[in-house]
């Protein structure tokens, strides 16, 4: 029997996670020995020593397998967030937790509405559900909300709003947030994934959690893997009401958060000065990328995040290829739909520097 039998009809619309490329792997092919990644939006000056330490501490403990209830991160996140722990949630990574609002809420049919060119995750576990995917057209890569309550049904089931979202860093506000709530179908799930929200600073961003206090159905989900410098641990927590966190404890898998990711999780969210630190690097980061984007006469949309969506004017795939023979890895906007951008992390201020260097080389050169 062919495969194509065997497997479920959707698994062949399914296409694996691209990541960005593996500091390896390219040191490999190009015959380099040092190479910057600015290609999955990680921290810089990595995690907090004292999630350094927590995670050696943990590692005597290993054989042992992890808290199956996150005990003591629950009760930390409950206390830094105000919410009780039975509502905090807890995944390797803030993608399984969108993996379990899937499990948890669709069913084959429903749809579930996203933007165009959207964080990959989304996409995927719509597929994965047999769901159908509602693609809404961002416009000046923002959130188009308008469009999204007109593409609104009783079909709708969830609705995934990445903000900041990625790859353009840009945010849904307040006034825009509180339309879209006013629309919702009683049928429909508002995730609101602030994997960014650390790095925002814009009064008009909005307060999900308040929103959450306020009865409306959102999840909000956040990660470990960007600010708190652990994405190589997966771990990433969220806040929900009651029956909607009773619904994603019961769909997620046993142990699904390690000993060790615990562990350098509370240790990392008890570092309020390596948080800062992170947050100055990434605002002096933007701010030079933005003047050197103007230098060389490209088009950026200013960031809400610790990265930047550039328009480079010309297909990326060549200029990302000429950038990793110089030893710097980004990311292409193909993957985003947009073959003229690419998403660049932003670095240390030396990391920031060999891009731009090696960007302006790669430009100059091929014009
Ligand atoms: N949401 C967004 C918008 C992201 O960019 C990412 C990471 N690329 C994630 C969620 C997943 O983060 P993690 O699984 O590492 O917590």
């Amino acid at each position: 029997m062919s495969q194509r039998k065997l497997t479920r009809p959707c698994v062949e619309t399914l296409t694996p996670y691209t990541p960005g490329r593996p500091i390896e792997e390219v040191q490999r092919e190009f015959n380099l020995t040092d190479v910057v990644k600015l290609a999955s939006n990680e921290n810089p000056i990595g995690p907090s020593p004292k999630a350094v330490e927590a995670i050696r501490r943990a590692a005597e403990e290993v054989r042992l397998y992890p808290d199956n209830d996150c005990y003591h991160l629950k009760r930390a996140l409950s206390e830094k967030l105000g919410f009780p722990p039975a509502q905090i949630l807890l995944g390797h990574g803030s993608d399984e937790l969108i993996h379990n609002v899937g499990l948890a809420f669709v069913n084959p049919g429903d749809e579930v509405m996203m933007c165009s060119g959207p964080f990959s995750q989304y996409e995927f576990t719509a597929k994965l559900l047999d769901a159908k995917p509602v693609f809404v057209p961002m416009v000046g890569f923002r959130y188009d909300v308008g469009a999204m309550i007109a593409r609104l049904s009783p079909r709708t089931k969830v609705i995934f709003i990445g903000s900041p979202n990625n790859p353009t860093g840009t945010i849904v506000t307040r006034g825009e947030l509180a339309e879209l709530l006013k629309s919702l179908p009683d049928s429909a799930v508002l995730i609101m994934d602030e994997a960014y929200h650390e790095y925002v600073d814009d009064p008009e961003y909005p307060d999900s959690l308040a929103l959450i206090r306020e009865g409306y159905p959102i999840i909000m989900l956040r990660t470990f893997s960007k600010i708190y410098g652990l994405a190589g641990l997966r771990i990433g927590y969220g806040v929900a009401r009651p029956e909607f966190a009773a619904a994603l404890e019961r769909v997620r898998e046993p142990f699904n958060v390690s000993s060790v990711a615990q562990a350098a999780a509370l240790a990392g969210l008890s570092d309020g000065e390596q948080m800062a630190r992170t947050r100055k690097l990434n605002a002096e980061s933007k701010e030079y990328f933005y003047r050197e984007f103007d230098r060389l006469n490209l088009r950026y949309t200013r960031s809400h995040a610790n990265f930047v969506w550039l328009d480079l004017g010309r297909d990326c795939r060549p200029v990302f290829t000429e950038l990793l023979r110089r030893g710097v890895i980004v990311r292409t906007g193909d993957i985003f739909g947009a073959p003229a951008h690419i998403r660049v992390t932003t670095g240390t201020r030396e990391q920031d520097q060999r891009f731009i260097a090696a960007l302006g080389q790669v430009l100059g050169g091929a014009a």
